[in-house]
């Protein structure tokens, strides 16, 4: 018996399908009714969770544009249009990417950051990224001005995101990065590359990491807005994060295969997918 989402009690019996054939329980402490999907982001939805989740998941991992995943789903009989694709990516990426910073391996103290500029409708705008020292992506931010605002915004955001404290953070010459560094991590250090002249001390393993994002959104011809660019940007980090192993499902070791490989980031995505809440409505 699966617990009520409304009132936690694990009292609910079945009772019948709702109209999308799905099984339905009553509660007998609260006598709500509900399926697996109340309280889920994918409750309003007509399609099935699997089939979001599917056409999510191609997207973020595969260069194919909301059209393509449209016309794959049409191959396997499900008319779903090019503009619900394109809502699904929207909503799922950042649910999905969120999730995926809570499973993540532990991140590193010590960041690498940088800035590269991804084409916005007809402009240029720009990517901040940084990555720890394992090559875990820490997180991105999508802004029209490469300034100090932008660069104390992002560190904001990474800083509360991931929950780390500092210790030495690696970026470029930008004149930007001291006063954002001092700011928002005063206890780390702040290596400038291209100042020191040290050898190991660079930015290129981030600037390598920009390269597959994007050859990711050189299909997209380009993003529509910042903010919509923030949240597709987001899930294509979560999927990269996937196939990487940096988000990965529990218990599991590293696959044996190129085929295992795929299946366990399928695996991954739906485990992310089932731990997806909303506040359950109170009827
Ligand atoms: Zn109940």
């Amino acid at each position: 018996m699966p617990a009520c989402p409304y009132c936690s009690t694990t009292k609910a019996h079945k009772d019948g399908h709702d109209r999308a054939g799905k099984q339905r329980y009553r509660c007998s402490t609260c006598q709500r009714s509900s399926t697996d999907r109340t309280g889920t982001p994918f409750e309003s939805h007509r399609w099935p969770r699997d089939v979001i989740l599917m056409a999510v998941r191609w997207y973020f991992s595969y260069r194919l544009s909301a059209a393509n995943v449209r016309n794959l789903l049409a191959e396997r009989g499900m008319d779903v249009s090019r503009q619900t694709v394109a809502d699904w990516v929207q909503k799922f990426g950042v649910l999905l990417a969120e999730a995926g910073r809570r499973h993540a391996k532990p991140l590193g103290r010590r960041w690498f950051v940088d800035e590269t500029y991804v084409q916005v409708g007809k402009r240029w705008a720009y990517l901040y990224r940084a990555m720890d020292e394992a090559g875990q992506v820490v997180d991105v931010l999508l802004r029209e001005k490469r300034d100090l605002e932008s660069a104390e915004t992002f560190f904001t955001q990474a800083i509360k995101r991931r929950g780390v404290v500092l210790d030495e953070v690696i970026t470029d010459k930008h004149r930007a990065y001291p006063r954002a560094v001092k700011q928002h991590a005063p206890n780390a250090k702040h290596r400038r590359t291209g100042l020191h002249r040290q050898r190991a001390l660079t930015t290129k393993p981030v600037e390598r990491s920009h390269v597959p994002v994007k050859d990711r959104l050189r299909s997209m011809r380009s993003l529509g807005s910042v903010p919509t660019g923030q949240q597709l940007l987001e899930g294509i980090e979560l999927a990269q994060a996937v196939q990487r192993g940096d988000v990965r499902l529990p218990d599991r070791g590293a696959p044996s295969s190129v085929h295992e490989r795929s299946r366990l980031e399928v695996a991954t995505f739906s485990w992310l997918a089932s731990g997806l809440r909303t506040a359950a409505r109170v009827a």
